[in-house]
């Protein structure tokens, strides 16, 4: 009975159902999720995985935070909807609590995902310019391997051409440039901070372009699906100071590493004196509990927004953009985060299991381990001479072999065939820490056993 209603349900999805990136691996059935316990969740067949990278880098807190959906279900019956053309409370309070994690003065619009925080974010930029004299900024600089979301104009900051070239053409003004990634440097593999020549290359840019067409540079802290970059802290100081010499905003994508993945609330706060002119956020803003996207401009952008009356005002709406439900259940994620102080929690534990996962380096296949907070990635390489990625099919042994052991972990990189050769590890950030002893010990298995 219980097989029959399974393999039908397996059909069904499928006939019906399209899941994300593809129409999922077709010779496999796809995992179906029917049951989640913090840090671990169970499937149709009734085994229990660890999920070693937090849905999609968003379930900081895991499955099952009682109080989390108490928030969600007190604020549903009390005010089930109501739209942010007027105003609710729990959108009022959520925008003053990020305007004080942010440590400055930020005024936020609402939306319901990280693809729509940055299409706002680049409205609101160009808008800004325009309203502050200098109609011609438009353009926006991202670097290769970053990914901003799917829709078209964050999909146009997403440097990732395999993403892009089915859709074509992108949306006009989105220019690219090198990733601060020493491990592959366009800089030269051996150059002394290759990451400041990769900062110092967005100015030169600006120069290229123009510094009267460039509205904004939107980037990660730490670049999370382009294979776990992680710049020194001076790359980001660098980047803020170019663009204040040239009027150039600073849009920083927080959307995996705000709220404390990283160890810091924000990535940016890794970087001392940074006070990005707008934040993106999405994920770890809720914790995955309900959908809610969110761009926080500073008030000096804001102040162009107030001026001169309704000729000046934003035309943008988003129907579900700050949903009470959302906002409530954000409130009380973050309530958890700071009363737990999951924060420190995840910089502390996040430089130990490193320092673990470091020992792997000594394998023939390890290119580079690199990581922080609660976010890692494992660079596999044939040999570290000739740093050819392993193929496709070896990151693919390594996954199941994970997989077998009841860890998910994912994998990623470039979009250029070849190079999707970095495992990626980001578990829940409340995990246990029997859960991460976990992890660790499973991917070191699984690495001693296949590199
Ligand atoms: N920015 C970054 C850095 C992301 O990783 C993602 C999602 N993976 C997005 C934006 C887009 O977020 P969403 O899927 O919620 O639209």
């Amino acid at each position: 009975q219980t097989e029959l209603k399974t393999n039908k349900l397996i059909e069904q999805d499928k006939e019906h159902l399209w899941h994300a990136m593809s129409r999922y691996n077709e010779k496999a059935s796809p995992m179906i999720a029917t049951k989640g316990e913090g840090a671990w969740f169970t499937d149709i067949n009734g085994d229990k995985y660890m999920d070693g990278v937090s849905g999609l880098w968003c379930l900081n807190l895991g499955h099952g935070r009682k109080e989390i959906v108490d928030a969600a279900y007190e604020q549903m019956m009390n005010l089930s909807y109501f739209p942010l053309t007027l105003s609710h409370i729990p959108a009022i309070q959520l925008s003053t609590k990020i305007s004080e994690l942010l440590q400055g003065s930020y005024t936020t619009f609402f939306s319901n995902s990280g693809s729509e925080a940055n299409e706002t974010a680049f409205k609101i930029a160009r808008q800004y310019h325009t309203q502050n004299g200098n109609q011609g900024k438009y353009k926006f600089i991202s670097r290769y391997r970053a990914y901003h979301g799917s829709t078209l104009g964050a999909l146009s900051a997403t440097a990732q051409a395999n993403r892009r070239m089915k859709y074509d053409p992108a949306v006009p003004g989105f220019i690219h440039v090198p990733p601060p990634y020493s491990y592959r440097s366009l800089f030269g593999e051996n150059a002394k901070n290759s990451d400041l020549l990769a900062a110092d290359y967005i100015e030169q840019v600006i120069n290229w372009e123009g510094a009267d067409t460039v509205a904004g540079v939107i980037l990660e802290p730490f670049i999370s699906g382009g294979g776990v970059i992680i710049p020194s802290n001076e790359y980001l100081k660098r980047v803020a100071e170019i663009c204040k010499k040239y009027d150039v905003l600073l849009i920083v994508d927080e959307v995996v590493s705000g709220f404390g993945r990283t160890g810091k609330m924000f990535g940016f706060m890794h970087s001392e004196g940074v006070q990005p002119d707008i934040v993106t956020m999405a994920k770890g803003l809720t914790s995955g509990y309900l959908p809610l996207g969110a761009t926080a401009v500073s008030s000096k952008i804001y102040e162009k927004f107030k001026e001169n009356g309704s000729n000046n005002h934003l035309r943008h709406i988003s129907t579900y953009g700050g949903h009470p439900a959302s906002c409530a259940v954000a409130l009380k994620n973050i309530e958890i985060i700071e009363n737990e102080n999951i924060v420190e929690r995840v910089s502390q534990l996040g430089k130990t299991i490193l320092g673990e996962l470091h020992d792997l380096i000594e394998l023939d296949k390890v290119g580079e381990v690199r990581g922080v907070g609660f976010l890692y990635g494992i660079e596999l390489v044939e040999d570290k001479v000739s740093k050819t990625p392993v193929s496709e099919e070896f990151m693919g042994a390594i996954i199941a072999a994970c997989k077998n052991k009841g860890l998910i972990i994912g994998r990623n990189g470039d979009t250029v065939p070849g190079y999707n050769n970095v495992l990626i590890i980001a578990p829940p950030l409340s995990s246990t820490e029997e859960d991460l002893r976990f992890v660790v010990d499973t991917v070191k298995t699984v690495l001693y056993q296949l590199c």
